[in-house]
């Protein structure tokens, strides 16, 4: 790793079950467990991503337990620059979810906040499909956030994910 160190938080947001433990286990430690541990309260953990000049540090918050503690969520989103919205693509409810997590962080985040909507599970076969990729790619379009297909199980498009995050925080922190 190579040039100025910046550091930003990243929480992830979402419905139970589509898979944000995996995603950050996977980016922080690359693995991946079927039986992923529910996290209790908000897990802590660090990765860092190059940039051409630049590494970004996210300092990530798992933020498990805020689907049935809903309104502790402010908690874990204020002073975020970065949150990561997750659905699972086999799980219509759970984009539904997704959505009314990024309405809430455009209303009450940080006005800056770079918001990244991943429809998680693309690993799985084309028929458990429940949301199409020109469905959340428009509605992303529509709110100016990022849009990514990721899999914690196979790993496509994870550490993308966080580098197209990065890209997008500011330059000067
Ligand atoms: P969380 O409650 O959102 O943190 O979800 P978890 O990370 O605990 O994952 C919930 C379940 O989904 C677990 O059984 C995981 O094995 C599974 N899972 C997570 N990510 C993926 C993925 O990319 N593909 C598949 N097929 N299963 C996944």
């Amino acid at each position: 790793m190579s040039g100025s160190v910046r550091h930003f938080k990243l929480v992830l947001l979402g419905d139970t079950a589509v898979g944000k433990s995996c995603l950050v286990v996977r980016f922080v430690r690359d693995e991946f467990f079927e039986f992923q541990e529910p996290t209790i309260g908000a897990a802590f953990l660090t990765q860092s991503v190059q940039l051409d000049s630049s590494v970004v540090k996210f300092e990530i918050w798992d933020t498990a337990g805020q689907e049935r503690y809903r309104s502790l969520a402010p908690m874990y989103y204020r002073g975020a620059s970065a949150a990561i919205v997750v659905f699972d693509l086999s799980n219509k409810e759970s984009y539904n979810g997704a959505k009314s997590w990024v309405k809430e962080l455009m209303r009450r985040g940080d006005p800056n906040v770079v918001i990244a909507l991943a429809g998680n599970k693309a690993d799985l076969p084309a028929s458990q499909r429940k949301v199409e990729t020109e469905e959340a790619q428009a509605y992303a379009e529509e709110n100016n956030i990022l849009y990514l297909e990721t899999s914690a199980k196979n790993a496509s498009n994870v550490k993308n994910l966080f580098v197209e995050i990065a890209k997008k925080l500011p330059q000067q922190a």
